[in-house]
């Protein structure tokens, strides 16, 4: 199978990486000139869980070098880049190819569907971590379960074949008939413990210690749960403010994505996270006041990453 991963850094290059290993023709796309012409001129180098090594792959920074289009296309660019990049591959997008997202809030796919076609698109949610250390080379730091599955629920043939795709590639995967109760369960996750994170500059076990912090990761997931369930989403936990904690727990030495983001002084995927929470719950007259609050400090300390002191 061909496939192009739009987006090559930490996930993306770990992806098309054991997807290479595994015997399939991958293309790595990123805009990072530096990191594509590491990966072309040495290898990718790949160290951690999965063992430490060059993989050879190919690389490249521009779409329009593309010239054969590809079975499936997966996209592991920060959310906030997803409208860029489906605008710039639709024209290498063929009518028998799939898009695959895996990628972490709430948006993604509805916007590869908006712009690319939603019989074409496939989403997902993976456990799976990576870290970037340089250009050409990442770092395999966590391995979970994976599940992709069809928008309208349906178990069919293409979705079967990729998830064969990527346990051949050792990246367990399974097939569900709810992906979108997945996603908002992740997003629920996330919700509760990325921009709590952040605000606190701590790692994931103390976000359920002390008086304050735990009551209010419980207000950010309670929020969020009344929105899921105004839209009827079917979550994939009973008790969700539960899970999250017992996740704190399972991760308590993690320091979560965004938190990696803001001391790096980067863009965060907040509007894509509590932001989102925000947004859906303002289109069903859901009120989400904490969220909100959290929403606009992310933003107000992107802001004033230069005059930090
Ligand atoms: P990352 O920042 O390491 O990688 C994103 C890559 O996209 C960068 O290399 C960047 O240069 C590239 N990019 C930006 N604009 C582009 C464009 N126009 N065309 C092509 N490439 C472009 O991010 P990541 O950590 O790999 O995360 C990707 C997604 O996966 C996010 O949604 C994240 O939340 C999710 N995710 C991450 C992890 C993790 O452990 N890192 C785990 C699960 C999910």
């Amino acid at each position: 199978m061909k496939i192009t991963i739009v987006g090559a850094g930490a996930m993306g290059s770990l992806f098309g990486g054991l997807l290479a290993e595994a015997g399939n023709k991958v293309l790595l796309l990123d805009i990072w000139e530096e990191h594509i012409d590491a990966i072309n001129s040495k290898g990718l180098w790949i160290e951690g869980l999965s063992g430490d090594r060059f993989i050879k792959i190919k690389a490249i920074s521009k779409p329009a070098d593309i010239n054969v289009s590809s079975d499936l296309f997966i996209i592991f660019v920060k959310s906030y880049q997803t409208e860029s990049v489906a605008k710039n591959i639709s024209s290498l997008v063929a009518a028998r190819s799939t898009i695959l997202t895996l990628q972490n809030g709430l948006g993604n796919f509805e916007i590869l569907c908006h712009i690319l076609g939603s019989e074409k698109v496939i989403a997902g949610t993976t456990s799976y971590g990576a870290t970037m250390l340089g250009p050409g080379k990442v770092r395999h730091a966590g391995v979970g379960p994976t599940a992709i599955g069809e928008l309208d629920g349906k178990i069919t043939h293409r979705i079967e074949k990729i998830s064969q795709l990527l346990n051949q590639a050792g990246i367990k995967t399974e097939t569900t008939k709810n992906v979108i109760g997945l996603i908002w369960s992740k997003l629920l996750v996330n919700v509760g413990i990325n921009a709590l994170g952040v605000l606190l500059r701590v790692k994931n076990g103390e976000l359920i210690l002390g008086e304050y912090a735990p009551k209010l990761q419980a207000a950010l997931v309670e929020e969020a749960i009344k929105v899921a369930q105004g839209k009827e989403i079917e979550l994939i936990y009973q008790d969700m403010v539960k899970e999250v904690a017992l996740i704190c727990e399972k991760t308590k030495d993690n320091l979560n994505s965004m938190l990696q983001d803001v001391r790096k002084k980067r863009r965060t995927e907040i509007d894509f996270i509590n932001g989102a929470i925000v947004r859906e719950g303002r289109k069903l007259n859901i009120p989400t006041p904490v969220n909100k609050v959290i929403t606009d400090l992310i933003k107000a300390i992107e802001e004033s990453y230069e005059k930090q002191i």
